[in-house]
């Protein structure tokens, strides 16, 4: 149980790896994580050995396939403390459960008139599909801004909320300023009203805290790739009074219980929300992404995580010109800045050169960009696996890229 950070690097092969002839600096965490050794091999071993289309074989190797998907459900049920498996969707990634709900939980709740809540501060796949659907069910659309450090303005929050509300849809950690929202008290306060809540968790299931009971969320949305797992793998958890209430979100196969020329009928949860064959071998490598950060303490993460995100704030503060974005009350993993006189996009290709990986850009977040009047940022993001020497060969590349442009 024991951080041990070099055990922790060893395990991620990747870590290893040099880029244009330097050790690699990987902090693009936030766009996705590297993968253990222990998910490359359980991936690995399904194809190897008992790669088969689930739920309906009677074969072994089909019976074995389902065994280990379904167990990853339980893993993921565990993990974030939901109250059934059955409540535990597989999708293809956040995106994707999240428009689910915006299109089911739209057709069956959303009048014409009703109120939608998200914010300023959420990614474009927790913003677009609730503007989507608020246009296809006539609903208005609300968004509330945050402040200058990149708080979110509960005042104004508090003003939306009304018995018109029908869900507020919110991320837990901004992608873009790291902010932790405070999302206990925004769920009790949409419950208040009657609404229902989703919460975005792409980027705080792995950094904050993710007990979907505790939170008392509605609905809860990740991707695995985001956690340590594989690409294609995401998990919608929603509450089984909703999802029972929802239609489906597509037609096809495994959704349906009887088909016939004048109805069809449709499966039980999960599988109403699961048409298609599904990502067989994602939840299998989402579930051992979560057994190995079940190998460690998660207060013994967030604490590394913690003291490498503000030597990294404190580090970055001392170059001149330097300007973080986003200093709210309490902040996870992300460090996004932009220094005087120098492009967004340079400053990521020149720090490329030294091996250090970071996103350049508007990262999915206009309306962010747009209320600090930039086009992008630098944004570097932090995993359980960074070091405080990756913040100071960071800080280096940065000094020698700015002497290289004369600054
Ligand atoms: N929400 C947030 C806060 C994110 O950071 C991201 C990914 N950058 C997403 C949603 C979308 O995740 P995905 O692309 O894996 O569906």
């Amino acid at each position: 149980m024991k951080f041990d950070i070099n055990k922790i690097r060893s395990d991620f092969p990747i870590l290893k790896s040099s880029v244009n002839g330097k050790p690699l600096v990987y902090l693009d965490n936030a766009a996705t994580t590297q993968k253990p050794q222990s998910v490359i091999d359980t991936v690995t071993e399904y194809y190897t050995t008992y790669n088969s289309n689930i739920h309906r074989g009677t074969h072994h190797l089909s019976n074995l396939a389902t065994e280990a998907h379904e167990a990853a459900r339980k893993t993921v049920q565990h993990y974030i403390n939901a109250g059934h498996e059955h409540e535990i969707i597989f999708t293809r990634g956040t995106t994707e459960a999240i428009n689910l709900v915006a299109f089911s939980f739209g057709e069956a709740f959303v009048k014409p008139g009703d109120d939608v809540i998200v914010t300023t501060m959420d990614h474009h796949s927790n913003f677009v599909p609730w503007q989507m659907m608020c246009e296809r069910r006539r609903a208005n659309f609300h968004v509330v801004p945050f402040d200058e450090h990149g708080d979110l303005r509960l005042d104004v929050y508090e003003n939306l909320l009304s018995e018109k509300t029908r869900i507020v849809a919110f991320n837990h950690v901004s992608n873009s300023l790291g902010t932790v929202n405070p999302a206990q008290d925004m769920i009790r306060m949409a419950h208040a009203v009657g609404a229902a809540v989703l919460v975005d968790a792409a980027q705080s299931v792995q950094h904050a805290d993710h007990d979907v009971r505790e939170l008392d969320a509605d609905f809860y949305a990740f991707s695995g790739h985001k956690i340590y797992g594989p690409t294609g793998i995401g998990v919608l958890y929603g509450k089984t009074q909703w999802l029972d209430a929802m239609p489906p979100y597509q037609g096809g196969g495994e959704m349906i219980d009887q088909v016939t020329i004048e109805k069809t009928t449709y499966g039980k949860l999960p599988f109403k929300f699961e048409a298609g064959t599904p990502n067989i071998v994602g939840p299998i490598g989402l579930a051992a992404a979560i057994d190995y950060l079940n190998g460690l303490a998660f207060n013994d993460i967030l604490a590394h995580e913690d003291d490498v995100f503000n030597y990294g704030r404190d580090r970055l503060l001392e170059i001149d010109g330097m300007r973080i974005y986003g200093n709210a009350k309490r902040r996870a993993s992300i460090l996004a800045f932009n220094i005087e006189g120098i492009h967004h996009y340079d400053l990521g290709t020149l720090l490329d050169t030294h091996g250090i990986a970071v996103r350049t850009g508007h990262h999915c977040t206009q309306p962010i960009m747009t209320a600090f009047h930039i086009e992008g940022t630098v944004r570097a993001s932090l995993a359980l696996y960074n070091t405080r020497e990756e913040i100071d060969a960071l800080v280096a590349a940065i000094r020698k890229v700015l002497k290289m442009l004369g600054k």
